[in-house]
């Protein structure tokens, strides 16, 4: 059995648009399942079809921090609407995102807390984009301590993941095979393999041998490999124990 599993994808992003059908062919063939990540109603329309038409597709349904502007009723009541299709497994990517800053914090802190309480009243988990906000994430998650989720692309301490490992996984990407990841080589150092969950965030963060080129799912495994390396570990133990710990995530 294939173990591998890429936690966070963008397959609907267009840079798949010229050999989708190819990529696919990849994931169905080395993997045994992937979920597609919404960003904003378009994208999690997409990911649902998707999880409707491919058995080795899962989606999430959200609106990521960068996409907020035009948050109304009506996007909750659609997402609402979309998160209840049975391969629908979390709400996200939601959070804050302070580096580009494109709506101002109080605007993002808003729809973040107005989306964590649409996985509340689902009963689904959250996948959670933070960047240059971690403090003030900490904050909105800490206001609803019965939700799970993932900290994807986690760009935290150590310290901060064993306070919140109770209810959160830590997404772990391409960026960990970089030259420049001393640091977040230290933090995968410093959680324990139970909770941690691979992504590539495709089409972005290609990973090291193919860094600079498109992501794409299967570019996982050099994740999967570095992770062995830095734990000391079996690649196949890395991916089988990883692979539970999405299942876990995602109630899946
Ligand atoms: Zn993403």
């Amino acid at each position: 059995m294939n173990y591998l599993v890429d936690s966070h994808v963008h397959i609907d992003s267009k840079e798949f648009n010229m050999d989708r059908g190819k990529v696919l062919e990849r994931i169905k063939e080395k993997m045994d399942f992937v979920v597609n990540i919404g960003c904003d109603i378009k994208s999690s329309r997409i990911g649902v079809e998707y999880s409707k038409k491919y058995p080795f597709i899962y989606a999430t349904v959200g609106i990521h921090p960068e996409n907020i502007g035009n948050y109304s009723y009506d996007t909750e009541k659609e997402l609402e609407r979309l998160a209840k299709n049975p391969k629908v497994v979390a709400i996200g990517e939601i959070g804050l995102d302070y580096h580009w800053m494109i709506d101002p914090k109080e605007e993002q802190i808003e729809v973040f807390i107005e989306q964590m309480k649409i996985a509340e009243r689902l009963g689904k988990p959250v996948v959670i984009h933070t960047r240059d906000a971690m403090e003030d994430t900490l904050d909105v998650l800490s206001k609803f301590p019965n939700i799970k989720g993932i900290l994807h692309c986690y760009p935290g301490s150590v310290d901060i993941a064993l306070k919140m490992q109770k209810n959160y996984y830590f997404g772990i990407g391409g960026v960990l095979t970089f030259k420049t990841a001393k640091k977040l080589i230290e933090v995968v150092k410093g959680i324990d393999i139970s909770r941690l969950v691979l992504e590539t965030d495709c089409p972005y963060l290609t990973p090291e041998p193919y860094r600079g080129r498109r992501n794409e799912p299967i570019y996982v495994e050099y994740v999967a490999q570095k992770i062995a390396e830095i734990k000391e570990m079996s690649y196949e133990d890395v991916i089988k124990i990883t692979n539970e710990n999405a299942r876990k995530a995602y109630n899946i």
